[in-house]
């Protein structure tokens, strides 16, 4: 068997023990003598499965009994289009903080449904990328909600704790960083995530939403689009994305076992310090983000010499690092770490970039 260490920011690599887990059930699961895949989304063995996997979930970050917890198909880019729908009710206004590729696409969706207040922005300063701080940060008491993205996949950049709001209901787009860190639930209205980054392959999105937000949505909101279609039926309104729900429920376990969102963190700091040390102890490799607001699960980095770009990937790939070309609009490299990427992948990566610099600085 030759698996390689898979760098893509998703779909992304997967623990080997959860895939063997998934294989030893693909055919029989649970004693029914059918898949996952094959099995009625209502009947018990899947229900046993969806109850357990809201539990964990609820356990591993401290869900407090007045959130919903829904299991959505639409990709998190489905969010970028209920959020508003679902908490504009009466205000014509919302608060956005432009801080990458992602909270931008998400604010260009609001402005089809509401005025956007620009909250903050990503800063450039004396060439380095840095989050705005919190003097810097203006979300006047009547929006109806400020929507920032957690984790800038692209870019590179990462709160490190939510902005203040006043009373003013927060969403976070955390697809990138899910369950990487402990999260105070209570300071947010919505929180979601879609599967394929940290808790999956491609299929499920997770929203977590205040009770109070729930209920109200615009006139012409779709059925589908209505927070409380899901919430009202176990998120089993229509048939769901059943494979990634099962897969979720096994990423989840698989978590938990490795001691949950706390022993996450400490594994995914431990393993970005190698590579931003590998990056910053060099003139050869460059990072283009202030140490204050860098990811801890995406490294994008760019070599002094962009004509060794492709060689440089092409070498890495022969070395089983894959997946490190950096996204269409940014360029150079990026490294994706997120929690199924192992503490070895990470040495090997460091390994090569110290080797690769040796032979072409
Ligand atoms: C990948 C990503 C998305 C898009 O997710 P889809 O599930 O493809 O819609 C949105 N936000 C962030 C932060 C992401 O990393």
């Amino acid at each position: 068997m030759s698996r390689v260490f898979n760098f893509s920011a998703g779909p992304s690599t997967l623990p080997e023990d959860v895939l063997k887990r998934a294989q030893a059930e693909l055919l029989d699961w649970n004693n029914c003598g059918m898949s996952p895949m094959e099995v009625g989304h209502r009947s018990h063995v899947f229900s046993e499965m969806t109850e357990r996997c809201e539990a964990t979930l609820r356990e591993l970050l401290n869900i407090p009994s007045h959130y919903h917890v829904l299991f959505l198909s639409g990709g998190a880019t489905s969010q970028f289009a209920m959020v508003p729908m679902n908490l504009l009710r009466d205000s014509g206004s919302a608060a956005y903080l432009k801080t990458g590729h992602w909270s931008k696409k998400a604010g260009d969706e609001a402005t089809r449904y509401c005025d956007i207040h620009q909250a903050g922005q990503l800063i450039e300063e004396n060439g380095y990328k840095r989050l705005p701080r919190e003097d810097e940060i203006d979300c006047p008491n009547d929006m109806a909600y400020l929507y920032f993205t957690d984790n800038e996949t692209i870019d590179g950049v990462e709160f490190k704790k939510p902005p203040i709001c006043g009373n003013v209901p927060l969403v976070s787009d955390m697809t990138s960083n899910f369950l990487s860190r402990p999260i105070d639930v209570d300071k947010f209205g919505v929180i979601f995530a879609s599967s394929q980054k940290n808790f999956g392959h491609a299929g499920v999105t997770v929203v977590i939403v205040r009770d109070d937000l729930v209920g109200d949505p615009l006139a012409f909101t779709p059925t589908m689009y209505n927070y409380k279609t899901h919430a009202d039926a176990g998120s089993k309104y229509n048939t769901p994305p059943t494979y990634a729900w099962y897969f979720a429920s096994l990423m989840f376990d698989w978590i938990k076992e490795q001691g949950g969102v706390e022993a996450m963190e400490k594994k995914s700091k431990a393993k970005i310090n190698t590579l931003y040390h590998a990056v910053d102890h060099s003139d050869f490799y460059l990072n283009p983000v202030q140490q204050c607001s860098r990811s801890t699960l995406n490294v994008p980095f760019t070599l002094s010499d962009p004509s060794l770009d492709s060689l440089f990937i092409e070498e890495a790939k022969q070395h089983n690092l894959c997946n490190l070309k950096g996204h269409r609009s940014v360029g150079g490299m990026r490294a994706s770490v997120y929690l199924a990427m192992t503490e070895q992948g990470v040495n090997d990566l460091v390994d090569f970039m110290i080797d690769f610099e040796k032979r072409n600085g």
